[in-house]
């Protein structure tokens, strides 16, 4: 099974990723999550893309597919995979399918999560994730702030979680991702999936989705 997890940033990509990836057994690609691993090992691609995230803006197309291309031809993902942020520009979305081409895969479905905006600003203003764990939590949600009720790791707010940045991502997503849909919707690939409702409810309708391709 190989699977796109699109839509806005707090849609709830991450969180419903890990689920998937769980019961599917194939692994969560999240490109925003090896851009911050590459920022904490300070890399040379970890400090090119520090102030690109910081600042809500996109790495480079080029960069990007070329991070995949590697992920891709990985072992990890012999059995399939879900994207989880990527593609997020039209180029990448056509190096995508040409990448898959080469190596004679194609994508079963791409799932769009959908949230109207004022939902998303609330859940990203009130993220937390462990660093030990990567789980991800609203704060209301949570007794104690600072742990993580699933491994006890520390739990710590993003840092483009901040309201500037959030504006900043959702104009970025906005102008150069949401297009992003119409290239899925055109060849027949997109799958909308209301993503207002509780995690649980989610999870079932993005099966029921897969279910029903
Ligand atoms: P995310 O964790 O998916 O919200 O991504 C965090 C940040 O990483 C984004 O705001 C971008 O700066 C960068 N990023 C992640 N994925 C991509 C991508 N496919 N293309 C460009 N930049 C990305």
């Amino acid at each position: 099974m190989r699977l796109i997890l699109f839509g806005p940033p707090g849609v709830g990509k991450g969180t419903q990723a890990k689920l998937l990836s769980a019961t599917l057994n194939i692994p969560q690609i999240s490109t925003g999550d090896l851009l911050r691993e590459a920022i904490v090992k300070d890399t040379e691609l970890g400090r090119a893309a520090k102030a690109i995230l910081d600042g809500g803006q996109l790495v480079s197309d080029s960069i990007m597919i070329g991070i995949i291309r590697d992920v891709l031809k990985s072992e990890q993902c012999k059995n399939g995979f879900i994207l989880d942020g990527f593609p997020r520009t039209i180029p990448q979305a056509e190096g995508l399918s040409f990448l898959l081409a080469q190596l004679g895969l194609n994508i079963d479905c791409v799932i769009s999560m959908e949230v109207d905006e004022t939902e998303i600003i609330r859940r990203l203003g009130k993220r937390s994730s462990c660093d030990q764990c990567g789980k991800i939590f609203g704060i209301e949600t949570i007794k104690d702030k600072t742990k993580c009720p699933n491994c006890g790791g520390q739990l710590s707010q993003r840092d483009d979680d901040n309201p500037d940045t959030i504006r900043e991502r959702l104009l970025v997503y906005a102008r150069s991702t949401e297009p992003v849909k119409r290239y899925y919707q055109k060849i027949g690939l997109l799958k909308t999936v209301n993503a207002q409702g509780s995690i649980e409810q989610v999870t079932r309708d993005i099966f029921v989705s897969i279910n029903h391709k």
